[in-house]
């Protein structure tokens, strides 16, 4: 792909068959009878969530027929409208506790999760009799399903009022109990105990619920759960950073073969010769100690290239690192070129590579920052165009204004 047509855009280049490849590293790993659920919340983790979801859904390749996963998962309302339907026949699962509806846009949203059969995520009765009273407004049953805290304090219903809310959920006939659910504080890490004790606290809090009712589906593993507790699989897994290629350790890994998905590109905007002693960037945080020459890259922090990459990141050119120099500012990062006297106005830079061991793939970029992969993929800005690439021509998502024809 050629950055000299991307109209001086930065462009994140998502590859479907990445996205397909750890589809299969997935299926593989939890085997035929577990379903995947795909976690597509805050922007598909800054790919472009209907560019994700239109992969996964529509794609197949290497004699796996679509869709790759079995449910899609985001983490609010408003998320799982954006898609615009775009996940067809493929469950929509809504992360996020339903809360007071009488809040803001909630009671729409509402309405249009119940009609569009949306999974809503409910953690308390008042919740569960909120959403069977908009329901049966509506003459519809509303799929629902129980998230259990075992052990992250996070938003999961407290172990004590589980059967309260079981049983409250079921006597109520506008609701549709599909699933029980809970979620891993410390999976990562392949030696902690902590992911069995909370798997051991969700089976024994939902054992008897899931024998009275066969056809819940029980779910519990992320990426992390789903490589290092086999029994955590249960009924369906929800991996999202290992679908985008990322290893859940946040160290490349020669055991799991995923394959990141995303490459961050942008054309060199403009060279210049500095003498021996020029500052650059705001604050003269670095000064040439020879002559040299600078390359003008139009990310900043704005974008999500970090301010803290300052004098310190380095981006590729011509398959060669050139350093960062001085600060990032707002909509621009400086490069070095010395090393590379063939750079010109035009070439491709590559930002962040889709190679794991590359001099700036994502993993170097979230030490650069003291971060994790996951931040590094969610801070990309809105300017930067998510544009889908091979199998097939390259296409930009549809909703993204000013992309070059
Ligand atoms: C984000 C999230 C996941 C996916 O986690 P990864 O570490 O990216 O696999 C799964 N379940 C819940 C509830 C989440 O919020």
């Amino acid at each position: 792909m050629d950055a000299k047509d991307s109209s001086g855009q930065a462009r994140v280049l998502i590859s479907r068959s990445a996205l397909l490849h750890n589809g299969r590293t997935l299926r593989r790993t939890v085997g035929p009878s577990v379903k995947i659920c795909a976690m597509v919340k805050a922007d598909a983790y800054g790919h472009g969530a209907s560019t994700v979801v239109d992969a996964l859904v529509n794609f197949g390749g290497q004699g796996i027929e679509p869709p790759a996963v079995d449910a899609v998962a985001v983490a609010t309302m408003e998320e799982a409208a954006d898609l615009n339907g775009m996940s067809g026949d493929v469950p929509t699962l809504i992360l996020r506790p339903v809360e007071n509806i009488y809040l803001g846009r909630q009671r729409q949203l509402l309405e249009q999760a119940i009609s569009a059969d949306w999974t809503l995520t409910i953690v308390s009765l008042a919740a569960a009799g909120d959403v069977a009273r908009v329901a049966m407004n509506l003459g519809k049953r509303a799929a629902v399903q129980i998230m259990a805290d075992t052990g992250l304090s996070r938003e999961g219903c407290p172990a004590a009022h589980l059967p309260g809310l079981y049983h409250g959920i079921e006597s109520m006939p506008s609701l549709k109990l599909t699933g029980l659910c809970t979620h891993f504080a410390n999976s990562e890490d392949s030696a902690n105990e902590y992911t069995a004790d909370q798997l051991r606290r969700f089976r024994s809090a939902t054992e008897s619920f899931a024998a009275a009712n066969p056809r819940l589906t029980r779910h519990a593993a992320n990426s992390g759960a789903t490589f290092f507790s086999k029994q955590s699989h249960l009924d369906m897994v929800r991996p999202g950073i290992a679908l985008y290629g990322v290893d859940p350790t946040c160290t490349p890994s020669v055991e799991r073969p995923l394959r990141p998905a995303m490459r961050w590109t942008a054309p060199l905007l403009l060279v210049r010769d500095v003498r021996k002693g020029t500052s650059a960037g705001y604050g003269q945080t670095w000064v040439a100690d020879r002559d040299t020459r600078l390359g003008l890259v139009p990310v900043g922090y704005a974008d999500g290239y970090l301010r803290a990459f300052s004098n310190r990141a380095v981006m590729l050119l011509h398959g060669k690192p050139a350093p960062v120099v001085g600060r990032v500012s707002m909509d621009y990062a400086t490069i070095d070129l010395a090393n590379i006297p063939m750079a010109s106005v035009g070439d491709e830079v590559t930002v962040m590579d889709a190679d794991p061991l590359s001099p700036c793939s994502v993993y170097k970029l979230a030490e650069w920052a003291d971060t994790i992969p996951y931040e590094i993929f969610t801070r990309i800005g809105q300017r930067v165009a998510r544009v889908a690439v091979e199998p097939g021509e390259p296409s930009a998502a549809a909703n993204l204004p000013g992309q070059a024809a």
